[in-house]
C-alpha cells in the first residue's frame, strides 16, 4: 500500500486532505474512490490506514479508518556516508539504500570526487526528494535525510556521534565486512563508501587515525554504487535485519 507522511495526529473517523506534491504522487497512481493508503506520522510513529471519500483537481479527501504503531525502521541505525560519485549514480544509491533501511546519507567531497561542489550543492533538493519517494514506496516510517554537502576532513570531524564507523576499502585483505559488523555488534554505524577512483592514501590514514575500520567487500572490486549497497545489505545482515 502506498504511504505517504504525515504531521497530523488523528483519530479513526477523522478526515484529511492530501494535496500538495502528495497528491501529485497519488495522482499517478490513479486511485479509486473507496481505495485505502497508509498516512505515516514519523514523529508519532503511528501509520493510520486511511479511504479515499472524495477526490477534486486539487487534493483527494481521506477517512481515517484504522491506526497502529509504525514499525518498518530497522533496530539500527546506519549512516552512509557516501562520497559523491559520478553522474547520477548519487540517485540509485539514494533510492536503494533507502529502500533498504539506512537512516541517514551524508553526501562527501573526498579528493578523488569528480563532481564539482557546486553541482553536488545544487542536487541537494532532488535528493531529499529521492529519498522521500524511495521511503513512501518501500514503507518506511521515516524519511531519512540526505545531509548537505560536507568536505572529507568535516565528515571525519562528526564522527563522535557515532558507536562505531567503518571504510569500504578495495585494498583490505585481512578483515571482511560481514566479520566486522558482526563483531562490533553495534547499532549506530556509519559506513564510508569511496568516489570511482577511491579513497587516496591520506584518506584511508586519516580515517585510521581516527578509529574508522577497514572492511573488504570482497576480492572483487565493486563499483560505487554496488559497494554502498553491498555494505548496507551486509550490515542488515549481519544485525539480522534483513
Ligand atoms: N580503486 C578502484 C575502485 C574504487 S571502487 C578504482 O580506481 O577504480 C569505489 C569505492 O567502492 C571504494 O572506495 C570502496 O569504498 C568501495 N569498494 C569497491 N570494491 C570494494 C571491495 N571489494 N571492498 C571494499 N570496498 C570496496
Amino acid at each position: 500500500m502506498t504511504r505517504f507522511f504525515t504531521d497530523a495526529t488523528i483519530g479513526v473517523g477523522g478526515k484529511l486532505a492530501i494535496s500538495g506534491e502528495d497528491f501529485d504522487h497519488l495522482r499517478v497512481l490513479r486511485p479509486k474512490i473507496g481505495e485505502t493508503l497508509e498516512l505515516c506520522n514519523s514523529e508519532k510513529r503511528i501509520v493510520y490506514t486511511a479511504e479515499i471519500t472524495d477526490m477534486s483537481r486539487a487534493d483527494a479527501q481521506v477517512t481515517i479508518v484504522s491506526k497502529k504503531k509504525a514499525d518498518a525502521e530497522p533496530g539500527c541505525r546506519i549512516t552512509l556516508m557516501q562520497a559523491v560519485p559520478k553522474f547520477d549514480k548519487m540517485e540509485l544509491i539514494i533510492q536503494k539504500c533507502v529502500e533498504l533501511g539506512v537512516s541517514e546519507i551524508v553526501p562527501v567531497l573526498t579528493n578523488r570526487t569528480q563532481t564539482h561542489p557546486a553541482n553536488a550543492a545544487v542536487k541537494a533538493h532532488r535528493w531529499q526528494k529521492i529519498s522521500k519517494e524511495a521511503a513512501q514506496q518501500s514503507g518506511r516510517d521515516i524519511i531519512p535525510a540526505i545531509t548537505s554537502v560536507l568536505p572529507f576532513r568535516e565528515a571525519l570531524d562528526s564522527l563522535s556521534q557515532y558507536e562505531h564507523t567503518f571504510v569500504a576499502n578495495e585494498n583490505e585483505t585481512e578483515q571482511y565486512a560481514r566479520a566486522a559488523y558482526q563483531r562490533a555488534s553495534v547499532q549506530n554505524v556509519a559506513i564510508f563508501i569511496g568516489p570511482e577512483g577511491g579513497f587516496d592514501k591520506s584518506e584511508i590514514k586519516a580515517m585510521r587515525d581516527k578509529g574508522v575500520e577497514s572492511v573488504s567487500l570482497g576480492r572483487r572490486i565493486l563499483r560505487v554504487e554496488t559497494a554502498a549497497i553491498t555494505a548496507v545489505i551486509l550490515f542488515l545482515c549481519a544485525r539480522e535485519e534483513l
